[in-house]
């Protein structure tokens, strides 16, 4: 089923312990299609400026990203500069530079309305509703924020989430938004915003998912090699939504194993910089890690004698 995602596409400059890159591919819609085109075509609606190079695009277009909602406008892409310590888990944000995304107005192709599975991503929450209101019946509309929108357009992120289905948020954003340390806390408290789910992401923790009923836990995979965490966010967020959008229903199986294809698909990007890793990565390696995942977390039950 057709998957849609508004966001940031963007150049990057990130400084991690283990290097320095600039005006590299970046922005929560590039990692997005990227991660999700392993498993379903998807349609993006973003724009770029005169300065975002040419070969980018054709990146996208041949992971099979419908570029279609994607506008080039005058002026510059929107500019991310962000630095990570030892301890990868946050971005410490240098600068944000809206550009481009400033006047930017989200127009849907005609084609685009019908989408079923809509990702919010990254930017402006009055710009993620604008897309909600010229979607005509979709079947999930997730949703993605991060401290530079909790803190300076709080009411506008207020309003977007009462329309949102399933919230994407980071242990330290939950907390910001809710005021609420615990996380078990900050989450059933995000549940009475609006949202019906929601999956805390915790870095090299992994992720919990939080229904009104039930919580399931994944874990990260351990990896010995971590280089950036740029993007390991908006990349779980495409393994999870083209998961659930290739899935023949939308049910607590489809949402757990959708989880685990996020974690899969993370996993694989914070391993070198930027798009670096999604670019190589191959479908065999993505089932392997799969199945890597199931080893790593299954265990059998207690026998009648054990405990
Ligand atoms: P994450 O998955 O959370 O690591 O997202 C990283 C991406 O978010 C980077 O590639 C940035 O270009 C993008 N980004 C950072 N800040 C913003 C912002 N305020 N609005 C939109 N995109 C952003």
């Amino acid at each position: 089923m057709s998957l849609l995602v508004v966001g940031s596409v963007a150049l990057d400059s990130v400084e991690t312990p283990f290097g320095l890159k600039e005006d590299v591919l970046g922005g929560s819609a590039t990692y997005f299609s990227t991660s999700a085109s392993f498993f379903t075509p998807t349609q993006v609606v973003a724009v770029v400026g005169e300065d975002f190079p040419q070969a980018h695009l054709e990146f996208l277009k041949a992971r099979g990203v419908d570029l279609e909602g994607l506008t080039r406008e005058k002026g510059r892409t929107f500019r991310w500069k962000g630095r990570y310590g030892y301890q990868l888990n946050e971005a410490e944000t240098l600068d944000t530079q809206l550009n481009v995304f400033q006047s930017f107005s989200p127009r849907l192709p005609e084609k685009y309305r019908d989408a079923q599975y809509v990702f919010l991503g990254n930017i402006h929450p009055e710009l993620q509703s604008q897309v909600v209101d010229q979607v005509k019946a979709p079947k999930l509309v997730a949703a993605d924020t991060m401290n530079f929108w909790i803190n300076g357009s709080r009411p506008a992120l207020l309003k977007t989430l009462k329309r949102v289905n399933l919230l994407f948020v980071n242990d330290a954003e939950a907390r910001q938004l809710t005021g609420e340390h615990n996380i078990v806390r900050a989450a059933r408290a995000i549940l009475g915003l609006g949202p019906q789910r929601v999956v805390v992401k915790r870095g090299e923790y992994g992720a919990l998912l939080f229904e009104q009923e039930h919580i399931f836990a994944c874990p990260a995979m351990p990896l010995a090699d971590v280089f950036d965490p740029t993007g390991a966010g908006d990349t779980f967020a495409g393994g999870f939504m083209g998961t659930l959008a290739i899935a023949s229903q939308l049910n607590s199986e489809t949402l757990r194993r959708a989880m685990v294809m996020g974690s899969v698909m993370a996993s694989f990007t914070v391993e070198k910089f930027s798009l670096e890793r999604l670019r190589e990565v191959t479908r065999s390696e993505i089932r392997a890690r799969f199945s890597d995942f199931k080893r790593l977390t299954h265990f059998e039950e207690l026998g009648p004698q054990e405990g």
